[in-house]
């Protein structure tokens, strides 16, 4: 999902619109906007669909006014997958004592069922099936004085992955859990204003500045005075998510100090070091695989060319949450250059594999435009966990690397090579030059490693195993 919020310029909301835009691939399947003036209180917009669809119009746009405002893009992890439903649709806005709070969330919440079956044992009432509505039940019976304390006893429940914009009357509040699994930016526009976003192409758009990362562990609090700074949790080692430089972020961001294009073009350096064959062309999987393609193939001296074109009017495969709409959606979303492919040896690099729908499509379309040999780099270790703090993986069983080998999957994808990029290598692209470090890794990688920084408890209490 993608977070955004302002405080401090007038009809902030339009400045979230413009924000949530630039955020519209870590979530497509809905939106969300809460403001609010000194006059006409709280007002929310809530939309399947995508931001430039919703809020774009004046007439929902002029119910949100206020020089305060947070929005979401949604992509289900949790609560109503694939049918989305309206009230699974952030931000989430509770009234309580103090004139209550409004929050939007990325991340997961991994013991939110738990916490979820103790509250509506104490009487909370939900009104959605989302993890991220029990951080408003949490606060609204805490018994601190104020809403940014009451934030901070209900966060300190929480256990899992959060990057959250929150806003009460009167101020924006960034949090992000210990681990910094997911981003969150600060940033300001003139000297009055400030924004929170999940990633900074979206502070660009609105021509706000960079000011820093939110910390991990961190709770910022703003108003019109300015900004303070909170460590409400236990410290421990930073452990973001890994996969964000891979594929979630957008290449334009920086992320963690480092530009996401430099690092998935660095990928493509180590993947053509690691893993080198003789061809004709590198191709990439567009848009995701890019920059690794124009990596290896300035690497390995082999040409670049756009062997598969994209429709530029689909969105994220991956994305789309069903099986059914993923199949089809390959072909809806890319199409092989025919005219460049016949008869050449291809390289084709994609970020990841996970269920190989992706790659297995793809090799049918290039085979059956002629191409004389397929080889697949991917620019991430093999998938063979599933991600409890955001991205929705599939079950660990739909996962390809979960029961195969490498020699397995290129088999089963019958293509003539296959190689994914080690987890070294991709350390070596981020910027850790003796690769990952067992005993105390860098970054979270439990998707890749099975190694994972936060136990997931309702997962266990299910049975899961790692
Ligand atoms: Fe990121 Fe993978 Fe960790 Fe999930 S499991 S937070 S996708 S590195
Ligand atoms: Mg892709």
């Amino acid at each position: 999902c993608g977070v955004f919020g302002v405080i401090g310029v007038t009809d902030a909301a339009n400045f979230v619109a413009l924000g949530l835009h630039a955020l519209q691939h870590r979530g497509q399947e809905a939106g969300g906007i809460v403001a609010h003036h000194p006059d006409h209180g709280f007002n929310s917009a809530r939309r399947f669909g995508y931001v430039r669809d919703n809020f774009t119009s004046h007439k929902v746009m002029e119910t949100l006014p206020g020089p305060l405002a947070i929005g979401h893009v949604r992509y289900s992890t949790t609560g109503s997958k694939g049918n989305t439903a309206i009230r699974d649709v952030q931000p989430f806005f509770g009234e309580f004592a103090m004139g209550g709070a409004a929050i939007a969330h990325n991340g997961n919440i991994v013991n939110a069922e738990e916490l979820r079956r103790e509250l509506i044992g104490r009487g909370s009432i939900f009104q959605s099936s989302s993890d991220s509505e029990c951080i408003i039940h949490l606060m609204a019976r805490s018994y601190q004085k104020n809403i940014p304390e009451r934030m901070k006893d209900a966060l300190r429940r929480v256990e899992g992955a959060f990057s959250i914009v929150a806003m009460t009357r009167t101020k924006l509040i960034g949090v992000r859990d210990a681990l910094g699994v997911r981003p969150l930016v600060l940033g300001r526009i003139g000297d009055g204003a400030w924004v929170l976003s999940s990633e900074t192409c979206a502070l660009d758009i609105i021509g706000a500045e960079f000011v820093r990362e939110v910390e991990p562990g961190e709770m910022v609090v703003i108003n019109g005075d300015g900004i303070e700074s909170y460590m409400p949790f236990e410290p421990r080692k930073p452990r973001s998510c890994i996969f964000e430089h891979v594929y979630f972020s957008r290449p334009d961001s920086i992320l963690g100090g480092q530009s996401v294009y430099e690092t998935r073009r660095q990928i493509g350096v180590e993947l053509a070091r690691e893993a080198p064959v003789d061809a004709d062309l590198v191709c990439p999987v567009p848009d995701s695989g890019t920059p690794a393609a124009i990596g290896f193939s300035q690497e390995s001296g082999i040409p670049y060319a756009m062997g598969i074109i994209r429709n530029q009017y689909m969105g994220r495969t991956f994305i789309e949450p069903t099986e059914q709409i993923r199949n089809m959606g390959v072909r809806l979303k890319l199409n092989v250059n025919r005219a460049l492919i016949r008869g050449k040896r291809v390289i084709l690099v994609d970020d990841s594999v996970v269920r190989g729908t992706t790659s297995r499509k793809i090799k049918e379309m290039i085979l059956d435009a002629g191409a004389a040999e397929v080889h697949f780099r991917i620019a991430s270790p093999p998938t063979a966990w599933p991600c409890f703090y955001g991205v929705d993986t599939p079950e660990r069983e739909k996962l390809l690397a979960s029961t195969m080998s490498e020699e397995e999957m290129r088999a089963h994808l019958q293509v003539d090579s296959l190689r994914f990029i080690s987890l070294d290598g991709l350390y070596r692209a981020v910027g850790e030059p003796k690769g990952r470090d067992a005993r105390s890794p860098q970054y979270c990688d439990a998707c890749f490693s099975g190694d994972y920084p936060v136990r997931p408890t309702d997962m266990e209490a299910k049975g899961f195993e790692f």
